[in-house]
């Protein structure tokens, strides 16, 4: 036995009756308590209101009474506006033979306070309802093939497709139109059975209640009682319904898409989740009471948790209080951040210094600004996704240039021969730890008079003698002009930096939108960067243990057969499959070892890669132990896939 399932809602206004939501279904009796539930769910959470009438009226229908019917063609005209939609409905009715649609789109207004819809006959504009206020209501009908869906959210394709196909499928009913009266849905269609069911995008303003229904009637007006007996008793299914994707614009089906792309994403192994650590970020971490070495943190000098810089950091808080209260420009400028900068400028050598709240945007608000229209930026293919954003946001041409390679930069750069400007490189590639070929990378610059900007996320503190990044490495005499960093890694908090000329410096206050456009670094932050890199700067020997500790790691790992290479603190594992990258991973990780598999999108397909990070704070005897498991891992793994 079949039941039909109907709900009303409504809410009394004024001594009048409002309707809120309806909806019915058709269903086993085994849906129906669960069905109901839900309906009642959709009824007290309507965006209209609270309901004080919930009416569930529930009727038992037999097998033999059902009609089944297909559902109609669907087809999308995306319109600009309300207007344009009204004159894609007055076209489609004219193919259809209805010559004065224009005067039955003007009789719309008196559909807004009926409760069904009108019967309108199309020749004579005569309306045939037999009673005008309420309408006729298309009623008992459902999808054949989705009678155990249980829905409390309202999708109004689904539900108006599945209405329009009865509709038209009624006798003497040529056409179908329909303007929502939900004022966050502003999608609305015509059906006839020549055109299917024609969705257009835009048929009123959004926040509009204005909406209702006009069936157009062609016929004696004998036959006007059997059109209204189908519509109104006939029980329908149609069929046909459940393949159709659900609306992305529909208002309040619109996670559907959301949820098919993490199906996606699950589906091609690419879908991604987090551990919860609940210790500070040490050699050593906490995961669900466990403990792990950990080889895939950013803290290279191991500073997070120094007493110095936690102490600076509460200093702050007492005379600063815990948040700066506006953007740099208005009134969240301390001393804090002008004294950081002025460091920051120091310690890279330039006149000045700008900060940023991250990296992130400290790329892309400074290459955004940079990049004005007509200007080309070249970028190396394996740049930083916030370096790739920023080129993205900006109005330059952006060409990429082979990793690394001086020669296919030159190249380019002949080929498009810019007026102006910007190169710009990681100085650490931060999936494979190798450092950009910046004296010649620097030279060429020079040479085309382009301006030279440098990724230093994963240098400051870790290549150098003394941990000052690029520059010392190279012990280059003449400097990028744009020398970007982050305080997140190797100073132990958080926010992004810029150091360059003033001018430059100047003039990113002025431009940079992620620096003007958001509330400034707290004192907290600042204080700890602060305090963190003046470590930086007095102790250089914890710089050599990073780097002694590189050296010791690849070394243990070179005699257990695994054949790395590094010149960061970044130690690339190349695995080569994604699966097998992240089968070992997770063997680690039972074995208590923190260390990231990265795959595609980050690196190339085929490319997977177990990535090492060290920090000085590592002792030789968890990097023998982590060295030892690796190769373990990786050889365990690899037999277990050839078997
Ligand atoms: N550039 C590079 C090369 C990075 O690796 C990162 C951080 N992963 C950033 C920029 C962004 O820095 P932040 O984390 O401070 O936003």
């Amino acid at each position: 036995m079949l039941y039909s399932l109907k709900m009303r809602a409504s809410q009394s206004k004024g001594g009048q009756n409002q309707h809120i939501s309806g909806a019915e279904r058709i269903l086993n009796e085994s849906d129906l308590n669960v069905n109901v539930e839900a309906l009642i769910s959709r009824a007290l959470h309507h965006s209209k209101g609270q309901p004080d009438f919930i009416n569930v009226k529930i009727e038992a229908v037999a097998e033999n009474e059902i009609e089944y019917i297909d559902a109609l063609p669907v087809k999308t005209v995306e319109v600009k506006d309300a207007a344009a939609g009204q004159k894609v409905i007055i076209e489609l009715l004219g193919k259809i033979g209805i010559t004065n649609a224009s005067d039955i789109m003007k009789m719309f207004s008196q559909t807004y306070n009926m409760r069904g819809a009108m019967l309108l006959n199309v020749d004579t504009l005569e309306r045939l309802e037999p009673n005008p206020e309420r309408g006729i209501r298309a009623t008992f009908m459902d999808a054949a093939d989705s009678k155990s869906n249980v829905n409390d959210k309202k999708n109004h394709f689904r539900e108006a497709l599945i209405l329009a196909s009865k509709v038209v499928n009624a006798p003497n009913i040529i056409a179908e139109v329909c303007v929502s009266d939900d004022p966050n849905y502003v999608t609305g269609y015509v059906a006839a059975p020549s055109i299917g069911y024609v969705r257009i995008t835009k048929l009123k303003e959004l926040g509009s209640p204005d909406g209702g229904r006009i069936f157009l009637y062609r016929g004696s007006r004998e036959d006007v009682e059997k059109c209204i007996n189908y519509l109104e008793k006939t029980k329908v299914l149609v069929k046909n319904i459940s393949n159709l994707k659900n609306d992305p614009t529909d208002s309040e089906g619109n996670v559907d898409y959301i949820k098919a792309e993490i199906e996606n994403l699950k589906d091609k192994q690419l879908y991604r989740t987090m551990n919860t650590i609940t210790s500070p970020q040490k050699a050593h971490i906490t995961i669900d009471n466990r403990d792990f070495i950990l080889l895939a943190s950013n803290n290279y000098l191991g500073l997070i948790d120094d007493e110095r810089v936690e102490n600076a950091a509460m200093k702050a808080i007492e005379q600063y209080g815990t948040g700066s209260g506006g953007s740099r420009l208005t009134t969240g400028n301390l001393i804090l951040h002008e004294e950081l900068e002025k460091d920051l400028a120091d310690f890279k050598g330039t006149d000045s210094a700008v900060l940023f709240n991250t990296g992130y945007m400290a790329n892309v608000g400074t290459i955004s600004a940079l990049g004005v229209k007509g200007s080309v930026i070249f970028s190396d293919e394996l740049n930083h996704a916030s370096i790739i954003d920023g080129c993205r946001l900006s109005r330059a041409n952006v060409v990429v240039y082979r990793h690394n390679d001086a020669g296919d930069l030159e190249h380019k750069i002949k080929e498009t021969s810019p007026a102006n400007g910007l190169i710009v490189t990681d100085a650490v590639f931060s999936m494979d730890g190798d450092i950009a070929n910046l004296p010649e990378i620097i030279s060429i610059a020079r040479k085309y008079n382009l301006l030279m900007m440098v990724d230093e996320a994963h240098s400051t503190g870790v290549i150098g003698k003394t941990g000052h990044g690029i520059v010392e490495y190279f012990n280059l005499k003449d400097k990028p002009d744009i020398l970007m960093g982050t305080l997140s890694k190797s100073l132990a908090s958080e926010g992004g930096f810029v150091c360059g000329s003033e001018l430059l410096i100047d003039y990113l206050r002025n431009k940079a939108r992620s620096f003007i456009f958001s509330t400034s670094l707290a004192p907290a932050t600042l204080a700890a960067a602060k305090s963190a890199l003046n470590i930086l700067k007095n102790e250089p020997e914890r710089v050599t243990r990073l780097q002694d500790n590189v050296k010791y790691f690849c070394s243990e790992l070179q005699r257990q057969g695994v054949n790395v290479e590094t010149k960061s603190a970044i130690v690339p594992i190349i695995v080569g499959d994604e699966g097998r990258a992240m089968a070992i991973a997770a063997r680690l990780f039972d074995e208590g070892i923190y260390i990231s598999a990265i795959r595609y999108p980050t690196v190339a397909k085929g490319q997977a890669r177990l990535r090492a990070a060290l920090m000085a704070t590592h002792s030789k005897q968890d990097l023998s132990i982590a060295a030892q498991k690796i190769s373990l891992a990786l050889n365990y793994v690899k037999s277990e896939t050839q078997n």
